[in-house]
């Protein structure tokens, strides 16, 4: 089984969607399962209503799961492990407070070294261990680190390896018992017989704890990994959440099709021999060892591109964006200038709005006047040559004010095609203008 396990703390940025097209594509070429596991196990960062948004998101990408389920359901089974751990001797209890910590913290940064845990309380006996549990001091429960490396093979990285000293005494189980993600993540991974965990390069320092976890609870099923290297942005930094269009629910309401945003993130980091594909199609070809290892560059005119392609696509654009089928015409002329389905919209709602521009004022009354006052039976040259005529303007005179009186803008499409798209109810149009 495969899995995406995005945790419920924020807006699903396009690294998060990108690792989840990634490990679905790869359990359906494998014929395996499909699980999503919410990571809500800390509870201070949860945000109510986000595991939600974040299903619609897959759901509406067309990324199909067998399974949902969230990790708080399982707390009972990682607080048994912990403890068996510590029965083992293979875990212990530790009472250093925030004030100890941050000691030992400030202790390394001044002797530049990186902090880890002390081991203080590692050595405490049975008997001091019982006295300050009986003063009932909070404690936590640490992992002991491991005595060897820990090594393993990233489908994309190749080999690794960690010290012990890496992967350190590491707490497992909080003050409240609830696990901390290592814990909770690792323990899950073995539960649910996950096969292979592509997840973003982020996270390549816990592989190494998780794997540690699963060794010390005797679990000897390889779990394979396959670390992604991280979305940079245009300026070759990592692109950070607070980059907008780092979040898929902002592009979404950008107009950016979902069909679109999927071809782009499985194209970047790539190279296919198309560029302009689904996601069914790229189950065919798609390859986990190919990806490229180097950081891959976020670039939104790429994606622009992309969503012009899948929005030419769309059969019938009105019926799409939910407008009167009448108007379809005009709105494939308005797709075929735009980039994105927001752009579509901007351009058509316009034509119901009041015509701001003063430059044209008097042209496009007299205009109005003459278009509304003659039937409009003729093609676009004849059309245009009597209302030239009548009303003696030419040039950019007659066409600009034209152009605002059919769509409220002064550059844009052809308007000859404007006129034969909009001949029908031309004359409903400009008599708001
Ligand atoms: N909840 C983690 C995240 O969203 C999951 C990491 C993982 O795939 O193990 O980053």
């Amino acid at each position: 089984m495969l899995r995406f396990a995005p945790s419920p703390t924020g807006d699903m940025h396009v690294g998060n969607l990108r690792v989840a097209i990634f490990n679905y594509i790869v359990a359906k070429q494998r014929g395996e399962k499909f699980l999503i596991r919410i990571e809500d196990t800390d509870k201070e960062r949860n945000i109510e209503g986000k595991d939600k948004e974040i299903l619609d998101i897959l759901n509406l990408c067309g990324i199909n799961y067998d399974k949902v389920v969230y990790q708080s359901n399982n707390f009972h089974i990682h607080q048994n492990l912990a403890k068996k751990l510590l029965e083992e001797n293979k875990a212990f209890v530790c009472f250093c407070d925030e004030e100890e910590l941050n000691f030992q913290r400030e202790k390394a940064k001044i002797e530049k070294r990186p902090y880890r845990y002390s081991g203080k309380c590692e050595s405490l006996s049975k008997k001091e261990v019982e006295k300050l549990m009986r003063e009932k001091k909070e404690f936590v429960v640490r992992i002991k680190k491991p005595t060897a490396d820990i090594k393993f093979i990233d489908e994309i990285k190749g080999k690794m390896q960690f010290t012990p000293f890496e992967v350190d005494s590491f707490v497992i189980l909080r003050a409240d018992y609830t696990p901390t993600y290592n814990f909770a993540c690792s323990v899950d991974d073995m539960l649910y017989d996950i096969s292979l965990v592509i997840r973003g390069e982020d996270h390549l320092s816990n592989t190494p704890k998780q794997i540690h976890i699963r060794n010390l609870l005797g679990y000897d099923k390889e779990i394979k990994y396959a670390h992604l290297p991280i979305i940079l942005n245009e300026e070759g930094k990592k692109l950070s959440k607070r980059e907008r269009h780092s979040s898929v629910k902002y592009l979404l309401k950008e107009g950016y099709l979902p069909q679109a945003i999927v071809n782009y993130l499985i194209l970047l980091g790539n190279s296919f021999k198309r560029e302009i594909f689904t996601l069914d199609e790229a189950i065919e070809f798609f390859d986990l060892s190919k990806i490229s290892k180097s950081p891959a560059k976020f670039d939104i005119e790429k994606l622009k591109f992309i969503n012009k392609a899948h929005m030419k696509k769309i059969e019938n654009i009105a019926e799409f964006l939910g407008y009167h089928k009448s108007y379809n015409e005009l709105l494939e002329i308005f797709r075929d200038e735009s980039n994105t389905l927001k752009e579509i919209k901007e351009k058509f709602e316009r034509i119901f709005e009041e015509c701001e521009d003063e430059e044209f004022k008097n042209e496009r009354e007299i205009l109005k006047q003459e278009i509304l006052n003659n039937e409009l039976e003729e093609e676009y040259n004849e059309f245009k040559n009597r209302i030239s005529k009548n009303t003696g303007l030419k040039g950019k005179k007659l066409f600009m004010p034209l152009r605002e009186l059919l769509i409220n803008q002064k550059h844009g499409a052809e308007i000859k095609d404007l006129y034969k798209a909009m001949r029908g109810y031309l004359k409903d149009i400009i008599k708001k203008r």
